[in-house]
């Protein structure tokens, strides 16, 4: 029989199955997570090279012959002035693939390559699909990415550089998700917002601010929600240091929509605010599939969901990179998320604030001289 100590768990009917079973969902269709006690060895952890994988005990992958690693990860976290405050913001559009995304995919694509699978599929406005398709290349595992026929030209080109078979779907992004769910029927699919490995890759970003920080949680961390691939597992990763008892507090989430795309902000506030296009694209997400996880995950760090136009989140554009950091739009559109948190609701000097620049801005460099 087995124990159940480390397995998946379906966050609706409670069902475990075991980790070696390539799944994604579980069989009532619920979303899945991982029960997973992570150790953190000090002594260990302070000896390895400056990397996400320094935190090997406190990630859900057995077989060390398995990872698959690009050298991710430890990003420099740097103090920049944002609305006259000094806010940490971690410079996570400097991995591999250019986004933060590569966390999740280094965890996650190691986990396929243990279970033997050959081919996935997954699907993104972009980025996640870069960063699975580099992990793919590096794994010599085959992978079809299914986008949003609007996603910006660097992104497909980039995908489609790292061998990926690029699959271009007209209409919305949830058109895009219906297309792939059908293709996962007979592939195994390869989500960053199912596939809750890749939560426990992103999680990581947890383990290094506080790492950075010497083993102190920040006051308050400013992050986007799009399908909150890095605010669940920031929620994660925090929630796993306070339970080993690392750091004392969990921080508070500040978490990050467009006003032109607010799903979580309208129903957290009893708003109803239109949907349109925004520049934003990484988080036009109208229907995240773990928003309710989202949701709970805010509100349990005593944080809230806010929103920023079109007009801030460009003016955050050209801030940022008249400073000399180079940022995609979605990336300026936390900025923009914490210029205003700190302009309407920042509580006092001391408050250490953290953030982040989550993709690079070469992603976007066609559009983005045009923008401006
Ligand atoms: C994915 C992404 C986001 C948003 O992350 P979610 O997981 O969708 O919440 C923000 N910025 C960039 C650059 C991204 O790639
Ligand atoms: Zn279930």
């Amino acid at each position: 029989m087995n124990d159940w100590k480390n397995c998946f768990v379906c966050i609706k009917c409670n069902t475990k199955f075991s980790l070696d079973e390539p799944r994604w969902k579980c069989n009532c269709g619920g979303l899945l997570d991982i029960c997973f006690k992570p150790a953190f060895p000090m002594d260990k952890i302070k000896n390895r090279k400056p990397g996400m994988w320094r935190y090997r005990e406190a990630v859900p992958i057995e077989n060390d012959k398995c990872i698959i690693s690009l050298g991710e990860g430890f990003t420099p976290i740097l103090e920049i002035e944002i609305a006259g405050k000094q806010v940490l913001v971690k410079q996570e559009h400097l991995f591999p693939s250019g986004s933060y995304k590569d966390r999740g995919a280094s965890v996650l694509i190691s986990k396929i390559n243990d279970l033997g699978i050959k081919h996935v599929v997954e699907d993104s406005s972009g980025n996640a699909g870069a960063a699975i398709a580099a992990y793919c290349a590096a794994a010599g595992i085959g992978c079809d990415i299914y986008v949003p026929a609007d996603t910006s030209y660097a992104k497909l080109s980039q995908v489609q550089s790292y061998g990926a078979n690029l699959f271009k779907i007209p209409g919305s992004r949830e058109d895009t998700a219906a297309a792939v769910l059908k293709a996962a029927q007979s592939t195994y699919y390869a989500s960053h917002s199912w596939n809750p490995f890749f939560f426990h890759g992103t999680k990581t970003f947890a383990f290094e601010v506080s790492e950075q920080l010497d083993w102190n949680a920040p006051d308050t961390v400013i992050l986007p929600a799009g399908n909150g691939t890095l605010l669940l597992g920031a929620s994660i990763g925090f929630n796993e240091l306070h339970d080993a008892g690392i750091i004392k507090k969990i921080p508070r989430l500040i978490a990050v929509q467009a006003e032109h795309c607010a799903p979580l902000f309208n129903k957290t506030q009893s708003q109803s605010l239109p949907f349109k296009k925004t520049i934003a694209e990484g988080i036009a997400i109208a229907e995240p599939v773990r928003g309710p996880q989202m949701i709970d995950a805010v509100k349990k760090s005593s944080g809230f969901f806010i929103t920023v136009s079109e007009d801030e989140i460009e003016k955050a554009l050209f801030n940022i990179h008249r400073k000399g950091f180079y940022i995609e739009p979605t990336s300026a559109a936390v900025i923009a998320g914490v210029q205003k948190y700190l302009t309407e609701w920042g509580t006092n000097n001391n408050e250490t604030v953290v953030s982040a620049f989550t993709g690079h801005g070469l992603k976007k460099s066609a559009s983005i001289s045009f923008n401006e």
